[in-house]
Formats: structure tokens, sequence, C-alpha cells
């Protein structure tokens, strides 16, 4: 059977899955959109995706865009594809409307979900990535809150995508990019933490997209008694660390085997962190 990708409501085949060439997210990248895994059939820290999905929407003016059976949508997404251990997407566009940059009040959002299969995860888990990440640093400025609220998930990637085009050649697997003062932000699709004398520091918040990985890795930390602090680093002190790691819901935490062409990797610490992530993990997906 083809892949089942849901489309306003419907299950439809992946051929017949289309949005409209007016649609607001094709034209102007308006719209909002969550990547969440799924472990065995159950949706990882759901809520606190469905909030920033509809916080995101709030930003962009179109509050109440976030169907009420979303999760019914993505539940039934998994379903049709008989996928337990998944990547799942959800994206809320303005949807169609007239050809005019100033958004219509008036708003029919498109809804599509589609979940592809990734390995299991949990502490009798594998992570998706194969090795420690290559990290470079890069040119392109994270895009200033005051431009466009960082804590906004839209799909607006440009951002993103002009830093992974300054590597694109190299081995790197992820850009670092730093905001419009010069410190440390975050990579195109993952935000960064890094080891100083025992201390987890991760950038602070204002500059970043808080991910959630991020918050789950700084609530483990006080969990397991990792001492952990914001702020506002520069990329030499990340250079300078003991174990760099990066997060997202894909990778989780991913040791950074290079940064900049020195050799940092993981440590005592990230493997803790990682450990009472894949925890979590089974608490909420795997166990009972
Ligand atoms: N920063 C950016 C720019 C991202 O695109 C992502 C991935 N969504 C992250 C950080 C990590 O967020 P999360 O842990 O919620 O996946």
């Amino acid at each position: 059977m083809s892949r089942q990708y849901h489309v306003d409501g419907e299950l439809v085949d992946r051929a017949d899955a289309t949005v409209h060439v007016e649609d607001r997210g094709f034209r102007y990248g308006d719209a909002a959109f969550e990547t969440c895994r799924a472990y065995g059939g159950r949706v990882f820290l759901w809520e606190r995706h469905l909030d920033r999905l509809r916080a995101t929407c709030e930003t962009l003016g179109m509050a109440g865009a976030v169907p009420d059976d979303l999760r019914e949508r993505v539940d039934a997404t998994l379903e049709a594809n008989d996928l337990r251990e998944a990547y799942v997407r959800v994206s809320v566009t303005r949807g169609v409307q007239p050809g005019k940059l100033t958004p219509d009040g008036d708003v029919d959002p498109t809804v599509v979900v589609y979940a592809e299969s990734l390995p299991r995860g949990g502490t009798a888990g594998d992570p998706i990535w194969d090795a420690p990440a290559d990290v470079r640093s890069v040119g392109t400025r994270r895009i200033p809150d005051d431009a466009l609220p960082v804590d906004a998930k839209t799909h607006n990637y440009l951002n993103g995508i002009l830093a992974r085009l300054e590597v694109c050649g190299s081995d790197a697997d992820e850009s670092l990019m730093c905001d419009a003062d010069g410190y440390v932000a975050e990579g195109a699709t993952s935000n960064l933490f890094f080891v100083d004398a025992g201390v987890l520091k991760t950038p602070e918040r204002g500059t970043i997209l808080p991910g959630i990985t991020r918050e789950a890795v700084l609530e483990a930390a006080e969990r397991v008694g990792v001492p952990a602090e914001t702020g506002r680093y520069a990329v030499d002190d990340v250079r300078d660390a003991t174990e760099v790691f990066l997060t997202n819901t894909t990778w989780e935490l991913r040791p950074v085997g290079r940064l900049d062409g020195t050799a940092i990797g993981g440590g005592p610490v990230t493997d803790r962190l990682r450990a009472a992530y894949d925890e979590l993990v089974d608490r909420r997906c795997y166990d009972g």
C-alpha cells in the first residue's frame, strides 16, 4: 500500500497529497509546523508540540487555525501507515487566499500530517544518526526576534537554508549560527549545549527557537543533578568545551564530534543526559 498522507481531514495516497498553488504556505511560507516523534505508537511530548504550534499560529495572527481533532489526525496517519516508530510532521498554513500580501482575517487553514519510519527509541533503541555531528560556525546570522519572533516555528526556513548552504560540499552535518551581536545562537535545525567545568550551558531564550528537546534536557539535568545555566556565549567558549552536543526532536541528543575542525565529542555528562532522556521516553511511551 502506498504511503498515506492526511490532507485537510482526509487520508490520501502520497501521489494525491497536494496543496493548491495559491496556498499561502507555498506562496509566502505563511504557515506553522511541528516535527514530532512517535515512539511505540505514542507521540512524545505531544502537549508541548501542540502548545508551540498554537502559539506560532497566534503569533501569525491566525489563532484558532489548529483543528481540535489534530491529535486524532496524527493517530490516524500513524495507523493508516502501520507506523509505531516514526517522524511526524504537522503543518497548518493560512490556506488559499487572494493574491495579496495582507492576510485575510477569514482563515480556512490547510492542515497536512505525514509520517515516516524511524528506528525505535528509548533505552532499548538506536539513535537515527550514525556518527557524532560535524559542526561549522557560519556567517549567516540568526534572524533576530524583533524581525521574526524566534519562538515561532514557521514554514519559512530560509535563514537555516542559507546557513546550510554555507557548509554545502563539506562534511558538516550542521551549521552553527550566531545572533546579531555575535553570540552563539543555534544550529539550522537544532539547539546547542556544551559542558564547561562540569556545568551544562546552553544559549538563553530570545535568540533561539525554544526547542522541546532542549527543555526536556534542561529538566533531565535537574533530575539527575547536573548543574545547568543559560546565557550568552561566544563560539570560542563552545570550542574550548569538554563536551558539546546538539538537540532536536529527531536527533534527540547528538554529540558534536568536531566544531570548525577541532575535535570535541561527547563525554560523561552527555552520556548521563542521553540515558535520562531515553528513560523519559521509556516512561512516557513504552512502559505500561
Ligand atoms: N532550532 C531550530 C531552528 C529548529 O529548527 C529546531 C527543530 N525544530 C530546533 C531548534 C530544535 O527543536 P525541537 O527540540 O523542538 O525539535
